[in-house]
């Protein structure tokens, strides 16, 4: 009989990646931040948009260009409809878009600190196995081993000792998948059956 506790945790990033832009304000490359605000400037039937970021040190704006000269029907209707109801989900999309980060700046700091919302999905009465969806939408730098340590209240050296005799699974595997980054759509079975503090990584994965 399999008997599982199954948790899916998203994961939310409290702090969008920084650019390190060349600030005219203060000198030299600083990390800039996002403020979350958008610019939109319509030049007779084309427009402009772009996400504004200040230096972290002098405050100097950059304006980070979403687009030019597009006109609206070229645009998705979604994306029209994000800028003109200013949709923080649609403007949290961009601020992690690190591939259009990464045709800006050569340097991208980012951060590992995240709010980890938990759900149970299943549960049968006395689980040995714990089963981990992560869900993870928008771009998220830590390791796998440093979450599942953080989140479980295990050390990263158990957790790889439990990986390395086939106690935890990762799906799908990849080489050194417990030191990359965590990646979204990844499933994490642990068998705690013979760990004597099961019962509190099982509250930690559901709390
Ligand atoms: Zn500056």
């Amino acid at each position: 009989m399999c008997t599982i506790l199954k948790v899916r945790w998203t994961i939310n990033p409290r702090i969008a990646p920084e650019p390190w832009i060349a600030c005219s304000g203060c000198g030299g490359l600083k990390p800039f931040r996002s403020s979350g605000k958008i610019r939109l400037n319509a030049n007779g039937k084309k427009l402009d948009a772009w996400l504004v970021y200040k230096c972290s040190v002098c405050d100097k704006t950059w304006n980070r260009t979403l687009f030019e000269r597009q006109t609206v029907r070229g645009l998705a209707p979604a994306a029209l409809e994000a800028l003109q109801t200013n949709d923080i989900r649609w403007i949290r999309a961009q601020e992690f878009d690190l591939d259009a980060l990464r045709r800006k700046a050569q340097h991208i700091e980012e951060f590992t600190d995240a709010h980890v919302q938990k759900e149970v999905l299943g549960e049968t009465d006395g689980w040995t196995m714990l089963e981990i969806e992560l869900v993870v939408t928008l771009a998220y730098s830590a390791r796998l081993d440093r979450l599942l340590a953080s989140e479980l209240g295990l050390s990263r050296s158990r957790l790889q000792a439990l990986y390395r005799s086939g106690k935890l699974q990762i799906h799908p595997d990849r080489a050194d998948a417990m030191r990359r980054r965590v990646k979204d759509s990844t499933r994490i079975v642990i068998d705690l059956a013979d760990q004597a503090d099961w019962h509190s990584a099982g509250l930690a994965a559901r709390l």
